[in-house]
């Protein structure tokens, strides 16, 4: 979300202002800093960076600050580093015009209704092309910073998701990738009360039916909503990518309780294990949190359980983070550091094998991969239907399409292989 911010930022300023794009700091007129604060990490980088940035900026040139740090922080940001000259929260994003122009300008209402706003018009990649669905999240896990940051949920209106995607396919991008905290949970608020009852599965169908759009693939999807509705929507629809983000969090369902997370690690796994029933070759990843407060060796047993049941293609794993404005931070129980850090790193390590093994199931499958980017290595790389990385010696041409790859040497995280006819 804030990759699709940051493009919506850069549209306004070159439609509206004249701005162009500049990858030298020291000779850029406005230096933007797009920030995260879902973990603690981010926002004590953010003063250093402003820090670096002061001193490279040339005379003259403008520091702002914007996203969820900009909306948790606030004033104080300009309080702590005075350099800077204007705060825009995540949900403020539209009001960049006025921020470059006023002194000291602050934005930072998280009940700012951006939903119906039309952003102008810039990608970052020609290819796949992010199209917000919703703002903000009604969810009030304990642990997540995310809901005073970015407010209370909003749909967007689907004439203008579908506007969107429309004029991004038609400049080139065969890939609609929809976003939000929960994008299952689409329809349940528009700000025009009038709007047409829809939901998720009315979404994907109707973005479906734009003959451009050839891939569909969406993030991130609460396992709550993934009702027999939803997945027998996902495993019908040819042009809905056969890979299931499951923000699983912890496989106890007494840790999920205490994270309000309203499901149960049996409702998780009847979920995950019924999509890998519905279709064998479904990836599906996940978000994991350890050290969660009062997890004890038990409930972290629990979420490696759920991990070896399910054997996600990807995890992303963090260690609990205590986020201001959140009621898990204020939980007596918090979890040793260390114990946190040997967990993770467990956690880890049992994936690390799971991978080993799933890698192999790829030899000499043919996968139809859509070509996206020309790495390092100078290899072509892209991603197969089920989301699987894919790089092979190629000609340039094939970027921006999509063909069938037989993979020879799977590795752990890229597949490699070559282009068949
Ligand atoms: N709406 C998405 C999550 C967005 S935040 C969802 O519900 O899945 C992205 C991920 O950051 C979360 O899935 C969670 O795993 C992680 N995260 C959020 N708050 C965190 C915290 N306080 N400490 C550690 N990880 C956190
Ligand atoms: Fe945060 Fe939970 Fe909302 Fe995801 S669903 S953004 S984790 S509050």
């Amino acid at each position: 979300m804030n990759v699709r911010d940051s493009e919506h930022i850069i549209a306004e300023l070159k439609e509206k202002e004249n701005y162009t794009l500049s990858n030298d700091a020291s000779n850029a007129d406005l230096i933007l800093i797009n920030t995260c604060s879902v973990r603690e990490k981010p926002v004590s980088k953010l003063f250093s960076e402003i820090g670096v940035f002061n001193k490279k900026k040339k005379p003259g040139a403008k520091i702002g600050v914007c996203g969820c740090s900009a909306s948790h922080l606030g004033e104080e940001i300009f309080k702590r580093a005075p350099e800077v000259n204007f705060v825009l929260g995540a949900r403020n994003v539209s009001k960049i015009s006025q921020a470059i122009k006023e002194d000291k300008f602050l934005s930072v209402d998280i009940d700012y209704d951006e939903s119906s706003y039309a952003f102008g018009e810039f990608r970052s990649s020609s290819y796949k092309a992010f199209v917000n669905i919703s703002i903000g999240c009604d969810k009030k896990c304990t642990y997540c910073i995310v809901p005073n940051t970015r407010g209370e949920e909003i749909s967007i209106p689907a004439d203008l998701i579908a506007k969107e995607a429309e004029i991004a396919t038609k400049n080139g991008a065969k890939e609609i990738f929809l976003l939000g905290q929960n994008v299952n949970n689409y329809g349940r608020r528009f700000s025009d009360k009038s709007h047409k009852k829809m939901d998720f599965s009315d979404l994907l169908e109707m973005i479906s039916q734009i003959d451009e759009v050839q891939r569909i693939r969406f993030t991130s999807p609460h396992p709550l909503h993934m009702d027999d509705k939803f997945l027998s929507m996902f495993a019908s629809n040819p042009k809905v990518c056969k890979s299931m983000h499951m923000p699983l969090q912890s496989g106890s369902t007494r840790v999920l309780e205490q994270m309000k997370r309203g499901y149960s690690k049996e409702w998780f796994l009847n979920r995950a294990l019924k999509l890998r029933e519905m279709i064998p070759e479904v990836s599906i990843s996940t978000d994991i949190i350890v050290g969660f407060p009062g997890e004890s060796e038990e409930d972290f047993k629990d979420t490696l359980d759920v991990v070896r049941q399910v054997r996600f293609e990807q995890i992303f794993s963090f260690k609990y983070s205590p986020r201001p404005l959140t009621r898990a931070a204020e939980f007596t129980n918090q979890v040793d550091p260390k114990v946190a850090s040997a967990r993770l790193q467990q956690l880890q390590e049992l994936q690390q094998s799971i991978l080993d093994e799933i890698s192999q199931k790829h030899l000499n499958r043919v996968y139809e991969v859509y070509f996206e980017e020309k790495r390092d290595n100078g290899m072509l790389a892209g991603r197969s239907d089920n989301n699987a990385l894919v790089q092979v010696e190629g000609k340039d041409e094939w970027l921006g399409e999509i063909k069938k790859v037989k993979i020879t040497n799977p590795k752990r995280l890229s597949l490699y292989g070559e282009v068949v006819i």
